[in-house]
């Protein structure tokens, strides 16, 4: 009676927020105020779309973000209930340990997978003298693939294309505003776009400003603006060894001294950062923290707290890019973003992995004194990012489309992950192994030493079998044997591309 009570959500209709985030701030406040203490339940999707005269579809929305943001839990067949504060990670004034989901997960996975999910790496440095990979090459040699028929592609890096009538429909609706597109728009991007960014940041725990965000042409633009105005040549950079083979490459071009940091089970190796700080001096640390491409591994919030700790004591910049974070299964911890009070920390995001990679629109929070400046680069590069594709994902955001596209798309990776991690034990040799992500679209699989990847890489082709070669992820190629393989695929395809690769693995492992 009391829940229903407060589910006499006044709500208007008017208002430029959409209805679902209406119900959604009610029940927030309604949560941290205590009115509806851990454990309570939640009214359920039919009453609630009853009492407050809307579509189920908008509860069923509003409660997907209040789960998304940790603050409710659905017990299948029983509804939605209160977490407890305990198991909330997101929000930066709550305890944060190791995220719960996490854990919960590696039981999962324990039954699943008890032995080939070990994250052990060599912890060396990577110091290259001379240029590393080439991005542009490989980014050319994908295109190329995609015409070749009956091609299994494992080196992708996006979700599969889906929903194209929502997206027609969508469009369509972006276009009534198609008069604006005769005017130039505001390089820092659409304004109303800016403050659904806001919102969007607010539920990971980013408190930001509009005025300190920059829409970009994806986040391949942010993280070039970003190293063309900080970087000079012969600076040096730290990066997590492996990482974005794209952000080698444009460190690479400003003939930045790259340094790779390995990779631990928990992040970068932060007592090799702490000495690499003290003895190069690097300008900045480029990080990915949640789902890392491409080991898929989500840092802590204390290893975040500790990270920037470090940066600042050193007084490094850190550009952490998020763009996996919408995908990831479970709660994440905040952004190291949102425990920086002094600008030390850059924070680049993207709508590539969760709308469509092709409509180019990302974005960059900056704190401090340098926005100004990096707006002027924004406008001299290009005045702004395309008026259409902004309309666009406005259009997906304001009409609750992009959470309910989260949700399925989620839904349909976590299935997919672990039929390819059943296809990998029942196909690959015992010696391999793998780091389970939460979320995002990778697997990143170790193989013994005695592997050559290039064979391998060259032998599934031949098969129609397209592999991502590990080592274009590492400074200037270096590292240990290791593919990065896209588990977004069908399942036909995952099991046929697997029991080939299988197939080759074991001939090299026996020869
Ligand atoms: N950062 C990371 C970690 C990525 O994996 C990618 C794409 N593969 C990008 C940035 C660039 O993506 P976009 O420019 O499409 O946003």
């Amino acid at each position: 009676m009391l829940v229903m009570m407060l589910m006499k959500i006044p709500l208007n209709r008017q208002a430029k927020q959409p209805i679902y985030l209406q119900i959604r701030d009610r029940i927030y406040h309604l949560i941290h105020t205590g009115h509806l203490p851990p454990h309570s339940q939640l009214p359920s999707i039919r009453t609630l779309a009853q009492t407050t005269q809307v579509n189920k579809l908008t509860v069923i929305e509003a409660y997907s973000v209040l789960e998304a943001d940790g603050l409710v839990q659905a017990k299948q067949g029983s509804g939605y209930f209160v977490t407890s504060p305990r198991t909330r990670s997101r929000f930066p004034n709550q305890p944060l340990d190791k995220p719960l989901d996490q854990q919960t997960d590696r039981r999962r996975y324990d039954r699943l997978d008890s032995t080939q999910r070990q994250f052990n790496p060599t912890q060396q440095v990577l110091l290259p003298i001379r240029g590393i990979n080439a991005f542009p090459d490989i980014y050319t040699a994908s295109l190329r693939s995609h015409h070749l028929p009956d091609y299994i592609d494992f080196g992708l890096g996006f979700p599969q294309a889906s929903d194209l009538e929502d997206l027609q429909r969508i469009s369509r609706r972006a276009m009534k505003s198609a008069y604006t597109f005769f005017q130039p728009g505001n390089p820092q991007g659409n304004l109303e776009l800016r403050n659904q960014i806001v919102q969007i940041l607010l539920q990971q725990g980013l408190e930001i400003s509009p005025e300190n965000l920059i829409v970009t042409s994806g986040s391949m633009q942010s993280l070039s603006l970003l190293a063309n105005y900080y970087v000079m040549p012969k600076d040096r950079v730290i990066v997590e060894a492996p990482t974005y083979h794209g952000m080698l490459s444009v460190f690479q071009q400003r003939q930045a001294q790259i340094i790779g940091i390995p990779m631990t089970a928990e992040g970068m190796n932060l007592d090799l950062l702490a000495q690499y700080l003290e003895s190069h001096r690097p300008k900045l640390i480029y990080t990915i923290s949640t789902l890392h491409n491409p080991t898929g591994i989500t840092t802590s919030a204390w290893h975040r707290r500790k990270l920037l700790a470090l940066a600042e004591e050193y007084s490094c910049l850190v550009i952490e890019d998020n763009a996996y974070e919408p995908l990831s299964f479970g709660t994440t911890p905040p952004p190291i973003k949102a425990f920086d009070s002094k600008g030390s920390v850059v924070y680049v995001g993207t709508f590539s992995k969760t709308l469509m990679p092709g409509l180019r629109v990302g974005y960059m929070a900056i704190t401090g004194d340098n926005y100004q400046a990096i707006v002027e680069r924004k406008l001299l590069h290009d005045f702004h990012v395309s008026a259409a594709s902004q309309a666009i994902v406005k259009e997906y955001l304001a009409s609750g489309h992009y959470r309910r596209r989260l949700t399925k798309i989620k839904r349909l990776h976590r299935d997919r992950r672990d039929y390819m991690i059943d296809a990998l034990i029942r196909h690959f040799p015992l010696s391999v192994t793998w780091t389970v992500p939460d979320g995002g679209t990778f697997l990143w699989i170790q193989l013994p030493d005695k592997v050559d990847l290039e064979s391998l890489c060259q032998a599934a082709a031949k098969r129609k079998v397209l592999v991502g070669s590990g080592s274009a992820f590492f400074p200037k190629e270096q590292g240990y044997p290791a593919l990065r393989l896209n588990f977004s695929l069908s399942p036909d395809e995952l099991e046929r591309g697997i029991q080939v690769i299988g197939e080759i693995l074991h001939n090299m492992l026996e020869s």
